[in-house]
């Protein structure tokens, strides 16, 4: 039979991949890319298929999904080839005596999606702790061990892997620390859950268990039969704008390396589409989260043409209402919306 992205992703809809490659050691999954880039197939690389949402054409050439699972600790440098499962390595760092990746807790996904789009919640991100990364050049065909620096990091979800095929990630390097306090809670929701203040430490153990209940509160813990987390996690980026559109002057703003950005979950319910929208909207298959207005979520034999028409609507709604047209934080490959 053949595999589909439905099959493959978490918001379980698109169409056929014409051949599908699953690597499950570094070297092969380097020999695999040579010989595809060499015969100049068409490629996608995945991981957890928990960022993409794919048109219901599918993929006609190749897909190598990495399932490449090998990890190194060396004191407190964490190496994790591409296809380590994220949360894994999360909780067996955590069971090493490390802090720093906690608050990460709970995100779905593999170990080479996190650097793509600088993966963060809670208050940390993957800029915050990574140390390198070993990528293979499609361009050129070589090797290379990169500092974080080159990674393109700063500005909000951004990376130069994002929307670049040019780069595929082999494996990254982490640098914790071993210590019995967790790096600084900026989080105040998450600080509150702790008990503590806002800049405060806690035992990394502790915040996991706090993070995985906080998300699990918002329907970002994957879960087959929670309809709420048949999503991308927040679908729409949040917005960095050089100016702030007056209409949108009570919205909260925050800080970015290239302007202001606004919370779009806070454009997007003060647009008359609460959490739970859309079971009256369409065929009923797609709406928001019943707990986090930034996911699209698939109630059910969703198509993703359904996804797209849904996604345009809000975006409509949110730029009739403040003048600000939302964009995709999720990689959308074969369509658009
Ligand atoms: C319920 C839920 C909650 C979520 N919560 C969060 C959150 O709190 N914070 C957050 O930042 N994200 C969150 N996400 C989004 C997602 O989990 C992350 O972006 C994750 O890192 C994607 O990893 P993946 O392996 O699933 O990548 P995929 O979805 O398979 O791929 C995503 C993109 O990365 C590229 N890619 C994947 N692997 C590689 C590689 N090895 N080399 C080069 N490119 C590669 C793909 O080509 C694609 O463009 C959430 C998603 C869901 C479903």
């Amino acid at each position: 039979m053949t595999t589909t992205f439905a099959d493959l992703t978490t918001m379980r809809v698109g169409g056929p991949i014409g051949r599908l490659l699953v690597p499950e050691t570094t070297p092969e999954a380097v020999e695999l890319l040579r010989r595809t880039t060499a015969a100049g197939e068409s490629l996608l690389v995945m991981g957890g298929g928990s960022n993409l949402v794919v048109g219901e054409v599918g993929w006609d050439g190749t897909v190598i999904r990495m399932a490449t699972s090998e990890f190194d600790i060396n004191r407190e440098l964490v190496t994790a080839a591409a296809g380590v499962e994220w949360d894994h390595l999360v909780k067996a760092t955590l069971d090493e005596g490390l802090a720093g990746l906690e608050a990460l807790s709970g995100i779905p996904g593999l170990v080479g999606g996190t650097p793509v789009q600088n993966v963060g919640a809670f208050g940390t991100e993957t800029a915050d702790v990574l140390e390198s990364l070993t990528v293979y050049d499609r361009q050129t065909g070589a090797q290379e061990r990169w500092a974080a620096e080159r990674c393109g990091f700063g500005s909000h979800r951004q990376s130069v892997f994002k929307h670049s095929d040019r780069w595929v990630v082999l494996d990254v390097t982490y640098r914790l620390r071993r210590s019995d306090q967790s790096r600084p809670i900026r989080y105040a929701e998450l600080a509150a859950k702790l008990g503590i203040e806002v800049g405060g430490t806690a035992a990394p153990a502790d915040v996991r268990e706090a993070v995985l209940a906080l998300r699990r509160g918002r329907g970002m813990v994957l879960d087959p039969q929670d309809h709420d987390t048949w999503s991308v996690g927040s679908f729409f980026i949040n917005p960095v704008l050089a100016t702030v559109p007056d209409r949108a002057r009570e919205c909260p703003r925050y800080p970015d390396a290239k302007g202001t950005k606004l919370p779009a979950a806070w454009l997007i319910e003060h647009s008359d589409f609460p959490r739970g929208y859309g079971h009256e909207w369409g065929n009923g298959s797609v709406a928001l989260s019943s707990r986090h207005a930034l996911a699209v979520t698939n109630r059910g034999g969703a198509t993703t043409s359904e996804v797209m028409k849904f996604a345009a609507h809000i975006r409509e709604g949110v730029e009739a209402r403040f003048g600000i047209r939302l964009g995709p934080e999720c990689d959308l490959v074969n369509c658009s919306f």
